[in-house]
């Protein structure tokens, strides 16, 4: 089994380059070795390995910034996905691919399901969904995931917004009246490998159909729920110390504005890939503590 992974050196994809060699040979490209701003080296690395999985965890993500950059956010986020998917489906192999939360327009009260309809509210969201729609139409086989708010130890996402805040701020304002799910690369990675099995041996045995799952931890937070329990965690000695913890208060988002406006709900249901795979994704709080008690 020959595996190629894109974005080797973001959240995600670090943790699928710790996990991968499970599975079979892999190469791992960082953007030094693959740009995917560069269609026809991207074509080439893909055409030189000729994968049996190609997994894609690179992406434009940064959210603010995209709306200033529409044109390059969708050539990494659209057409890149497209390109690989296309060269998929000429050697026949399966495509691992990623997604957002920030597909949805937020207005719902539920989690969102696989069936609801997408309605992008930023450039990020709208680039992310165009690419969904290129991996779809290629043909390929494919699986592709939408995750959210996903944090590691490394790279930048909220945790570590928060211990740098934490260790120069005695009060840390944060918005309250946006709702989604805190999701650990680590799950993710793992919960790509799991899936990634089976994968296999449905297509070696015929019977494997692309589809499209949200991956998430289960149950939902505010990002100020999230940096509370971040904070709490350090209280009860999980995670790094601090020398002393700051006071976390409630904000509304127009009290925090943005380049890019944000779904107010971005919850996800996943029973789809935990009724498909026999899973049970863990709670966003639990995996998070996990993840502190780990990264110590
Ligand atoms: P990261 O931002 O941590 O990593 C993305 C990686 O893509 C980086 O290593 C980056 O390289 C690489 N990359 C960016 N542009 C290019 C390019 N032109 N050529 C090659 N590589 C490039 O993302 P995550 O691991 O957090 O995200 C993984 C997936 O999950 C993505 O599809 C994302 O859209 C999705 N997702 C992420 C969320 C989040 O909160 N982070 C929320 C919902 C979905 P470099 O290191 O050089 O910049």
């Amino acid at each position: 089994m020959k595996i190629l992974l894109f974005g080797k050196n973001g959240q995600v994809g670090w943790e699928l380059n710790r996990l991968l060699p499970q599975l079979g040979e892999v190469v791992a490209l960082g953007r030094e070795q693959a740009d995917l701003a560069d269609a026809d080296s991207l074509r080439q690395s893909i055409r030189e390995y000729k994968p049996d999985v190609i997994v894609n965890a690179a992406a434009y993500t940064a959210v603010d910034k995209a709306e200033d950059q529409a044109r390059q956010s969708m050539t990494i986020n659209a057409e890149a996905p497209g390109i690989i998917a296309e060269e998929a489906r000429g050697m026949g192999s399966l495509m691992i691919h990623y997604s957002t939360d920030y597909v949805f327009n937020g207005k719902s009260e539920q989690p969102y399901t696989e069936v609801d309809k997408p309605d992008p509210i930023n450039v990020y969201g709208e680039s992310k969904l165009a690419g969904e729609k290129a991996v779809q139409a290629s043909g390929c086989h494919h699986l592709i995931f939408r995750t959210s708010w996903v944090y590691s130890s490394r790279g930048s996402n909220f945790y570590l917004t928060i211990l740098r805040l934490a260790s120069k701020m005695k009060e840390i304002n944060i918005v309250s009246d946006q709702t989604g799910a805190p999701t650990w690369a680590r799950l993710i990675a793992e919960t790509t490998i799991e899936v990634l099995r089976s994968a296999i041996d449905e297509i070696a045995e015929g019977g494997f159909t692309s589809d499209l799952y949200h991956l998430t931890s289960r149950g939902k937070t505010s990002w100020y729920g999230f940096a509370r329990q971040i904070i709490d965690n350090i209280k009860t000695g999980n995670g790094k110390s601090l020398s002393s913890v700051p006071v976390i208060n409630p904000i509304s988002s127009e009290e925090y504005p943005t380049a890019a406006r944000r779904p107010a709900n971005s919850s996800l249901d996943v029973s789809k890939i935990e009724k498909q795979y026999g899973l049970r994704l863990p709670e966003w709080d639990k995996s998070l503590l996990s993840f502190m008690q780990t990264v110590v």
